[in-house]
């Protein structure tokens, strides 16, 4: 009989995990599933690029049916899970939840954004971990300036839309904060109306620095530069509160911003800790280095696997991460995806299973056109070098030759007929044209 495998999230991790077991297992072996609200897998790395018109979001993610021949998919979410049955419970996106029985889960559920209790900030921010937020954005951004450019100059509404603020300076946060201020900046060519002075960007950071993934040298630089570019970076400081978009920071300084990005951490899906798998204290489900499921004692559970972002896996490699454990990045979720896949083919034919030790191979970001970093141990490249670094191995990365020349041909396009500065904002309120002129039968 086919073993059932039954994975949970169809992201990074999760879409690695069912491409490379596509490849290793042999006829008749195990059927796989793949649960995810989502008909895509999205490339997150993409998100900021997305977000300033230099990538199509289309191309930004992964159609999993396309890609994935011989996986089900089902779209949905799981809601429960009991391993001590080997059940979970199916949501589906359309029709009643039921129950899926299996004889192994793989959960790769990633991560939430992780928020404060700041007044303000669940009614007045966005996240970027999807691309629905990156799109949103995007034409929030090309709207306002398209609202404001019909306002008298030095009203507090000109300057409300005119003003992005971005909170928290890790990668994510930076990469967003210097793409929107790049894109603002390419816009005002076509808004004279709206001058450089008028466009203000805020990056809010608690700790002391940022993109503590570089060396402190390469992130002064890289606060060096934005700042250049015109962002106010403000490091040890705090947001207060956001309420209806006025902004007050720990420093006392407060001004309104339309537009707030939230980027400061992440957090595991809370659900999970309605199931019976063992979670640690920050909410991730505990893994070893075989990327087996255990219990707090280092028990393993038999045919549960977890890997990604809503994984505790210890970096077992000579240089870990902060608190031992492998932090939440795409390196880490491709590679264990694919060794989840390999252990898992391992273990349906009774087989050892590998432990996962990777060891960084370095971090790279692009912050604008035209600029970015690259470090590598001590090794560090910063501005043009740096952000063609970011573009090859991203536009190599993302999976699939499909999407890769998707992206790729965007970039040339972009290339030879500048970036693309159309918003369409109305397409988050698609039916309100037809709504305001359909006729209705008389009362
Ligand atoms: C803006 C941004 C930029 C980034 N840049 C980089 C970078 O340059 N380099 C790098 O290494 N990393 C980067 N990362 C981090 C990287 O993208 C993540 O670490 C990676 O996506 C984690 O993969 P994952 O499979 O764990 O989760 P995800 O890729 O988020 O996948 C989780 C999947 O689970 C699904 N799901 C959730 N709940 C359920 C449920 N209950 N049932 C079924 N399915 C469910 C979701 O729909 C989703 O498809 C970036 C992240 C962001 C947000």
């Amino acid at each position: 009989m086919a073993k059932k495998i039954l994975i949970v999230g169809g992201g990074y991790a999760g879409f690695y995990t069912a491409w490379k077991l596509e490849k290793l297992l042999r006829a008749g072996e195990a059927e796989v599933t793949i649960v995810d609200p989502l008909p895509y897998m999205a490339y997150l790395p993409f998100l900021p690029e997305v977000a300033s018109g230099s990538i199509e979001p289309r191309h930004a993610v992964v159609a999993r049916r396309r890609h994935l021949k011989t996986t089900a998919n089902i779209a949905g979410k799981v809601t429960g899970i009991s391993h001590a049955t080997k059940t979970a419970t199916v949501t589906p996106n359309a029709g009643e939840p039921f129950e899926f029985a299996y004889d192994h889960i793989v959960v790769t559920t990633g991560s939430v954004s992780r928020t404060f209790p700041i007044a303000g900030i669940a009614d007045n921010a966005i996240g970027m971990k999807t691309i629905e937020e990156a799109v949103a954005v995007r034409d929030r951004l090309v709207g306002n300036f398209e609202r404001a450019s019909s306002l008298p100059k030095g009203s507090a509404e000109r300057a409300r839309l005119l003003t992005v603020t971005v909170v928290g300076g890790g990668f994510a946060g930076i990469e967003t904060i210097s793409e929107l201020r790049s894109f603002a900046t390419s816009l005002l060519r076509r808004y004279p109306e709206i001058s450089f002075d008028e466009t203000v960007f805020h990056l809010v950071e608690a700790m002391g620095r940022i993109m503590p993934e570089v060396s402190q040298q390469t992130a002064d630089w890289v606060v060096k530069d934005q700042t250049r570019r015109g962002v106010q970076i403000h490091l040890d400081t705090q947001l207060s509160s956001a309420v209806g978009g006025k902004i007050e920071l720990s420093t006392g300084e407060h001004f309104e911003s339309d537009l707030i990005v939230w980027t400061a951490g992440v957090m595991p899906r809370p659900f999970l800790r309605g199931t019976d798998l063992p979670i640690g204290p920050r909410g991730h489900v505990i893994g070893s280095p075989t990327l087996r499921i255990t219990t707090e004692d280092g028990e393993a559970l038999e045919g549960a696997w977890t890997a990604g972002d809503t994984s505790q896996v210890p970096d077992i490699s000579p240089t870990p991460g902060p608190g031992g454990f492998c932090v939440p990045n795409a390196q880490h979720a491709v590679r264990q995806g694919k060794l989840l896949a390999k252990n898992i083919a391992a273990d349906l034919r009774g087989e050892g299973v590998r432990e996962y030790n990777h060891k960084n191979k370095g971090a790279v970001a692009g912050l604008g056109v035209n600029t970015g970093v690259f470090q590598s141990g001590k090794f560090a490249m910063k501005g043009y070098f740096a952000w063609l670094a970011h573009r090859f191995y991203h536009g190599l990365a993302i999976p699939s030759w499909e999407r890769k020349w998707r992206v790729f041909g965007g970039w040339v396009g972009h290339f030879f007929l500048g970036r693309d500065i159309v918003g369409i904002e109305a397409v988050q309120q698609p039916r309100e044209i037809f709504e305001e002129f359909a006729a209705r039968p008389k009362a």
